[in-house]
């Protein structure tokens, strides 16, 4: 049978240890990948630079149309959500990636550029909503995006924890980004 996970990539204070992922040793873990199943439980594997790059690349193939924000996947085992079988992940369409919120104020990073914040969020099959910031910078280049930053009841509660985000939280915010 066919369950549903969620994946995003979340931060990880950096040691040096065995890629939980790929089992490789020695590396340098500065990310994690983060499994949520749908009947409760969460995984939390502490991953490589090289595990990383492919993680993100498979989330950004997975889904989220234009915004690249955390994908559903469905993975077909019963046991565990093996991130690492790719022939098993193909896009759950349930939940469009919506813009919930645009900042009126830009947000100024420490270097000086001037990014436009956004708060993106895509319902889940439980009716659920999970949310995660872009920063889009004014003058061009590439455009940032934070992990899962939230999950919320419904849409409208999204909203409400959209609009009540603090410049202090963007700015660590800003550091989860990629
Ligand atoms: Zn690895």
């Amino acid at each position: 049978m066919q369950t549903a996970a969620s994946v995003a990539m979340g931060g990880l204070t950096p040691r040096v240890d065995v890629c939980e992922l790929c089992s490789t040793g020695g590396e340098m873990l500065r990310a994690s990948v983060l499994v949520w199943h749908p009947r409760g439980g969460a995984i939390q594997v502490a991953v490589c630079d090289r595990c990383t790059a492919a993680v993100r690349r498979l989330i950004a193939l997975a889904g989220a149309a234009g915004s690249g924000g955390p994908a559903q996947i469905l993975v077909r085992t019963e046991l565990s959500p093996a991130v690492q079988d790719v022939e098993s992940v193909v896009v759950d369409l349930v939940g469009e990636p919506t813009l919930i919120h645009e900042f009126t104020d830009p947000f100024r990073a420490a270097d000086g550029r001037l990014y436009t914040v956004c708060v993106w969020g895509q319902g889940r099959a439980d009716g659920t909503w999970i949310g995660w910031l872009l920063f889009v910078p004014r003058a061009g280049g590439a455009t940032r995006r934070t992990p899962r930053e939230t999950t919320q009841s419904n849409r409208e509660q999204l909203y409400y924890w959209a609009t009540g985000v603090e410049p202090a939280y963007l700015t660590g915010a800003f550091r989860r980004a990629s």
